[in-house]
């Protein structure tokens, strides 16, 4: 085994992304869904291509994360670009160390290599997310400013209640490719006061959310799927950026300070894009509402799109995407059946679950 994901001793890069973040001022235009800062407007050079692998070590790596993982690697190759390994431990319940180490050494095996990451170091050093809580907070805090974000005090059992009672929109019940129901609006207000003074605040003690445009479509073109569609209000609703503590005890991964909650996915995954200089992401195709709703964030906090390249699923032999439930294709499982990185990564080997 590798050494794995070792806590690194550098201190935490508050490089020009925070800086950034603490001012109040919107740094772009905003321009329908992209956000073009004022020296794009002159024709300029792409940046050098950066990609990044963004595993959460919740559990072993499958054959869908191999297949996924790879293309990352291979459409970084192919741009002769930068390909960042970021560790996206910010699940106090379930990051488990052994997990995250077990994910670096399966990628390597399958002949995936990153130029920066937690074990090799780097310039947007720690790349682990249980040590970036600083930048994350800071995201935060310039969405309260800018008045996008509402506390929300519905506990899960009050939200199971509100999403099983009939509802008139079509769209009120969790959507089985998608992590999160449309919210009911139990706590959302009418309108949401700018807070020039958040640069105090904390995020404890209650979720926050973000409250979507109702009914603006969030269009896009995937590189791999084509042109995408999503509306706001609909296909998804307004969703959590920072959620309160778990009950269950300090993490298990990394230095997260103890007691200002958790950043969700969405706003880590933003906050780090930018602030890791991403400009392609690749990553499974379940991620397709994500992407909408982090180009809502990305208009909020000024930051620039990435582009987006999804992945098509792996499905098992009855058509069940695969999660780390699949214990019989787990990268680790076919490794010790004899199957080599070729046919883990070949399109015809046969899943059986
Ligand atoms: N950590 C996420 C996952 O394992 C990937 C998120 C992303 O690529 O944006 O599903």
């Amino acid at each position: 085994m590798n050494p794995g994901c070792p806590i690194l001793a550098t201190p935490l890069s508050l490089g020009w992304e925070t800086a950034n973040l603490n001012s109040t001022q919107p740094s772009a235009i905003s321009t329908g869904y992209n956000v073009v800062s004022v020296s794009s407007l002159i024709p300029s050079p792409a940046p050098p291509y950066r990609g990044r692998l963004a595993p959460s070590p919740t559990g072993c790596l499958h054959l869908g994360h191999a297949r996924t993982f790879f293309a990352a690697f291979q459409r970084a190759h192919a741009a002769d670009g930068t390909l960042v390994m970021r560790m996206e431990d910010l699940d106090p319940d379930r990051s488990r160390t052994e997990y995250a180490d077990a994910a670096l050494e399966d990628l390597r095996w399958l002949g995936i290599h990153w130029h920066e990451g937690p074990d090799v170091g780097g310039p947007y050093a720690p790349y682990a997310q249980s040590q970036r809580n600083p930048i994350y907070l800071a995201a935060w805090r310039r969405l309260v400013q800018r008045g996008f974000l509402y506390p929300c005090r519905c506990s899960r059992k009050d939200l199971a209640v509100a999403l099983s009672a009939p509802h008139e929109s079509a769209n009120s019940g969790q959507d089985p490719l998608d992590d999160e129901p449309v919210y009911p609006g139990t706590c959302r207000p009418a309108q949401i006061q700018m807070q020039p003074t958040a640069n105090d605040m904390q995020p404890e003690g209650c979720n926050w959310r973000f409250r979507v445009p109702d009914g603006e479509a969030i269009e896009f073109n995937d590189l791999n799927l084509g042109p995408q569609r999503f509306i706001a209000g609909v296909d998804f609703g307004d969703f959590v950026v920072w959620r309160r503590d778990s009950k269950s005890g300090p993490p298990r991964t990394g230095l997260r300070p103890w007691g200002v909650g958790v950043p969700s996915y969405q706003l880590a995954s933003v906050a780090d894009d930018a602030a890791m200089a991403i400009t392609e992401v690749v990553r499974g195709a379940d991620l397709l509402k994500s992407t909408a709703r982090q180009i809502l964030l990305n208009r909020a906090l000024g930051f620039s799109n990435p582009s987006w390249f999804h992945c098509h699923l792996a499905v098992d032999h009855q058509g069940r995407r695969l999660a780390k439930r699949h214990d019989a294709l787990s990268i680790r499982t076919l490794r010790q059946r004899g199957f080599t990185p070729a046919d883990i990564l070949s399109t015809d080997l046969p899943i059986e679950a």
